[in-house]
């Protein structure tokens, strides 16, 4: 089986897997428990805390929440950081957990365009930023359905710069673990991260918070991690998502070399055939997401061909694929044909050099297929 969707979601390594497994068998005990089992429980955890925190450049003070996943992460920014009638801004191209609990409770929200390659349209953040001096600010890192890289950093600046008490989240999912994610250059307040992106357990995330930055809890109960995020901790997927979390932080380089190599392989190899494609996003979008749009084919039709084949691909997001319309696709300037015939090849350093060959030919095979019964 050749599988190019790791934006969805991706097989546990072996590395998280082990410790997952050898935390469940010797630490199952309760990280609040007072007895030994309960103590030796508790210090994996900030062990665990300390180095994601680590990963991301964190400082002392700074606090990381482990939650189930960087949906919640995202509810909790949402719905913790800003204060009563606060002014928000958000893009048109964020994850639906961030952009659907953006139109959640009444809370007052703008949305910035995003440009033809998929990044949040900057002249149109300034202005609006300029205007508004938004207290709030979520923008995401990478996008989960292009892999177009926002500059945070300069988004950052510039919302600090207008308004200093400003609080900057970004969703940085897709970026942890392959690109750099260090928080005291970005200068974020808040980002949010999840493991099963890169090839730790399901169903554990953190939301990373800045010392000083407001935040009120959005779950109450037993006053688990700091009284912020109550609930039992799932200390097995939380020590393993930070022992994968050191591999690919070190790895980074190299694999990020690697998956390039494979996108790029792919893209020649279309080139060479003159086969007629629609690249969405940029060339120096992240390596890890191949966004295509295919006239004249249906992305759905083409990934279920490409599965009797045994080759797992992705249309869009899998989180919205359910839905017809492609919000974020669309806001690029998209043409309605161009949405439907989207696919979304995503990788991991896991993935060869042959695959991406094999799979290359076969879409040029199917999609010419495709196109010449349609024709
Ligand atoms: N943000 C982005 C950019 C994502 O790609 C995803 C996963 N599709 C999420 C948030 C949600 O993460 P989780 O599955 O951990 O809730």
């Amino acid at each position: 089986m050749i599988y190019f969707d790791n934006a969805s979601t991706t097989k546990i390594d072996e590395l998280a897997l082990n410790k997952y497994n050898e935390v469940s068998n010797n630490f199952y005990y309760n990280c609040s428990s007072l007895h030994k089992g309960g103590m030796d429980s508790h210090k994996l955890l900030e062990n665990a805390r300390e180095t994601i925190l680590n990963c991301i450049n964190g400082s002392i003070g700074d606090t990381l929440l482990f939650c189930s996943g960087a949906t919640e992460a995202n509810n909790m920014a949402f719905f913790g950081m800003p204060r009563k009638n606060a002014k928000i801004l958000t893009s048109i191209g964020e994850h639906p957990s961030v952009f659907t609990t953006s139109k959640m409770n009444n809370l007052n929200v703008d949305y910035v365009s995003l440009d033809s390659n998929g990044q949040v349209d900057i002249n149109e953040y300034e202005r609006m930023v300029k205007e508004n001096k938004y207290d709030f600010i979520s923008i995401m890192y990478v996008n989960n359905e292009t892999g177009a890289i926002n500059d945070v950093e300069k988004l950052c600046s510039i919302a600090k710069t207008t308004n200093p008490k400003c609080i900057f989240h970004s969703d940085c999912v897709q970026a942890f673990g392959k690109i750099d994610v260090l928080v005291d250059n970005l200068g974020v307040d808040a980002i949010s991260l999840s493991a099963h992106k890169i090839n730790g357990p399901k169903g554990i995330g953190a939301l990373y918070i800045k010392k000083g930055t407001h935040f009120n809890p959005i779950n109450f109960g037993g006053g688990q991690e700091f009284n912020l995020r109550s609930g039992t901790e799932n200390l097995p997927a939380i020590v393993a998502f930070a022992e994968i979390a050191k591999y690919k932080v070190e790895k980074l380089d190299d694999n990020y070399n690697e998956v390039k190599k494979i996108k790029n392989n792919i893209l020649s190899i279309f080139n060479e055939n003159n086969f007629h494609y629609k690249l969405n996003g940029s060339l120096d979008a992240s390596p890890y997401i191949l966004s295509l749009s295919l006239c004249g084919v249906k992305g759905e039709v083409l990934l279920h061909k490409l599965e009797m084949d045994d080759i797992l691909i992705g249309t869009g997001s899998a989180c919205s694929s359910k839905t017809a319309d492609n919000r974020i696709l669309s806001a690029m300037g998209n043409s309605k044909e161009e949405v439907f015939g989207n696919i979304r090849l995503s990788f991991s350093p896991e993935n060869t050099m042959e695959e991406s060959t094999f799979v290359a030919k076969k879409i040029i095979e199917y999609a010419n297929y495709l196109r010449d019964i349609k024709g």
